[in-house]
């Protein structure tokens, strides 16, 4: 039981969680590390992408010595993993490309070479790792035989309601676009396939910054940086909810002075949380703030997309 643990338990006893409520949620916890620790990969392989991605979430998000741990899972283990993973009582997606796990302060993520290139992955290790930044105050919550435990990030998002999850995945997904504009072009070949990519889809190529290239996507423009080159898919440009979060969290940094960085300190202090909602509030008016953040992901895009939409209609 590490420090970080320790310290969240006495919280949780001196927010009045009964010595029961704490011993399963240690127990359940104990578990999971050993499951992590014993099934799969370890970072040590990946070492070197691993370091990129913690260093790059250090330096733009002002953490020293960020204590995640991480895990790599092979793309052809994914099944059992979560299988035996949801059997421990912990929560996963079926689709995610990875996620990160507050209770064993941990990130997983799939490793599928044949579907991203090298720098696609490290920018979603960036993303999850992203997530892993903010100060986590567990909540025990006791249902049916699982002990739940919410944590509170950015935008309040909680676990289990669809709450709070735009301005968490907004920050997440601006940094994981930032990255893969910086990075990109080191992957040759994921820049040649990038590059054809968008050759393909559009004739408006900017060849000088092909990362601000507009995409066309349903009835929405989108530049190249939000979207995630998938060989599964055709064509293989693409956006996600979350990259769609990214995009319209950072339309709200490029309007509103010092946004960024008060979302950065709402990671660890939460008077910068309400300080962000006064933000949004004061720039598109009374019921913004929660307006924007009862989008989540619940529906698939369509919560992103109207996120995104609804910034950029009010953008001078
Ligand atoms: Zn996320």
């Amino acid at each position: 039981m590490d420090h970080f643990f320790e310290t969240r338990f006495s919280e949780m006893k001196s927010d009045g969680v009964s010595d029961v409520g704490v011993k399963r949620a240690e127990t359940f916890i104990h578990d999971g590390e050993k499951f992590l620790e014993t099934y799969t990969i370890t970072e040590t392989f990946f070492e070197k992408s691993v370091q990129k991605a913690r260093s790059f979430v250090e330096d733009e998000l002002d953490v020293e010595n960020l204590d995640t741990k991480v895990f790599i899972v092979p793309e052809e283990r994914r099944k059992d993993f979560l299988q035996q993973w949801r059997q421990l009582g912990f929560i996963a997606g079926d689709n995610d490309n990875g996620f990160y796990e507050p209770l064993v302060n941990s990130v997983v993520v799939y490793h599928q070479p044949e579907r991203f290139h090298e720098v696609t992955f490290e920018a979603t290790l960036v993303h999850e790792l992203a997530h892993a930044t903010s100060k986590k105050r567990l909540r025990l919550t006791e249902s049916n035989n699982h002990t739940l435990v919410h944590t509170d990030r950015i935008g309040f998002a909680l676990i289990a309601s669809n709450f709070g999850y735009f301005l968490e995945e907004g920050l997440a997904g601006s940094l994981q676009a930032k990255y893969l504009q910086l990075n990109g072009s080191e992957d040759q070949e994921f820049w040649e396939d990038f590059m054809n990519s968008l050759r393909t889809v559009t004739k408006l190529v900017d060849e000088q910054r092909p990362f601000n290239t507009v995409l066309q996507i349903g009835d929405l423009k989108i530049p190249a940086s939000y979207s995630i080159f998938d060989r599964n898919d055709t064509p293989p440009l693409l956006t996600t909810p979350y990259l769609l979060f990214g995009a319209a969290f950072d339309l709200l940094c490029q309007q509103i002075p010092s946004f960024r960085e008060t979302a950065i300190n709402a990671r660890k202090d939460h008077k910068s949380i309400s300080a962000l909602a006064q933000m949004i509030n004061n720039q598109f008016g009374k019921g913004s703030y929660v307006y924007l953040q009862k989008k989540g992901y619940y529906n698939g895009p369509t919560d992103a997309l109207e996120t995104y939409k609804y910034i950029l209609e009010r953008t001078k």
